[in-house]
């Protein structure tokens, strides 16, 4: 079995990047640009409440998300960006009163929302088995992104968020090269002879992948649409962007995979035999 991890796996770490509904205002039914082809309720513009958003900032149709074919609904995930921008950045201020403010709560937690997005990846990368040197620069940007995230409305919205990005995915490429290192040298004295090797192809839609070797595998970005990993083991695979909706994980080991996320999983098929990281949890709607 390989292990990728070095330090050790707090879920500490995680937790402010973990969605907690109740501290919000319902940031994520009001600022997304949603379309009814992608499981929301109707076509909506960011800054424009949901149509079952309730004055309490709850869903009038949460019980029945699943039901009503929702899916976008259920699988979204906000990095715990909501409570921070709703507690943090407008301390307690909701936006119903205001358009104006709506739009620019809007527009911030959008922006918040990336910046969680990019340090739940860096606390990810921050425990895995990397040189002492990727980690001293990851700890510091996570200490740079840790410190724009609790700036002002107007900081966040002139913010370049490009070229921090962009510093961000170069120290994540650094620490995934680092780990696919070890498991070069795993899959040296393993034998994994009998499994097929991964194509390159972008497109794994639909694509049966049981009897493909996926330990280490670059699933970057990749579409997986549909593709079966049913009792597949994806150990030390880097799966940061890859597009898992319908994607069967029932029974696949994700444990030790590296940059999954809440929403990945959210989007998968999986059950209560799907191995996921510590930080990630079994979605609800799998026991539907
Ligand atoms: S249906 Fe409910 S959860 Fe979905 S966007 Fe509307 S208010 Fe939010």
């Amino acid at each position: 079995m390989i292990n990728i991890h070095k330090n050790i796996y707090n879920n500490k770490l995680f937790d402010e990047l973990k969605i907690d509904c109740e501290k919000c205002f319902g940031l994520c039914c009001l600022a997304l640009y949603f379309s009814a082809s992608d499981g929301f309720p109707t076509d909506k513009e960011s800054g424009k409440p949901c149509i079952n958003l309730q004055s309490d900032f709850k869903c009038s149709v949460h019980n029945n998300l699943i039901k009503r074919g929702f899916r976008g609904c259920t699988a979204y995930d906000c990095f715990g960006s909501g409570q921070k921008v709703a507690q943090i950045t407008y301390k307690g201020r909701d936006w119903m009163q205001s358009s104006e403010l709506a739009n620019q709560m809007s527009e911030v937690f959008l922006i918040m929302r990336q910046l969680h997005e990019m340090l739940w990846y860096l606390k990810e990368a921050s425990v895995l088995d990397i040189s002492d040197k990727i980690k001293t620069k990851i700890d510091s940007i996570i200490e740079e992104t840790e410190k724009i995230t609790i700036m002002t409305p107007e900081q966040l919205i002139d913010l370049d968020i490009t070229s921090h990005r962009v510093k961000v995915n170069s120290l994540l490429s650094q620490a995934s090269e680092s780990v696919m290192e070890k498991v070069k040298s795993f899959l040296k004295t393993s034998n994994l002879k009998s499994k097929k090797k991964l194509s390159k192809s972008i497109d794994l839609i639909g694509a049966d992948l049981r009897k493909t070797n996926l330990i280490g595998a670059d699933l970057k970005g990749r579409l997986m649409i549909a593709a079966n990993l049913k009792d597949t083991d994806l150990s030390g695979a880097n799966l940061i962007g890859a597009d898992l909706r319908d994607c069967d994980i029932r029974g696949a080991n994700l444990k030790n995979s590296v940059f999954l996320t809440q929403l990945q999983v959210n989007t998968a098929k999986g059950d209560s035999n799907t191995k996921l990281p510590a930080s990630l949890v079994h979605p609800k709607h799998w026991n539907k």
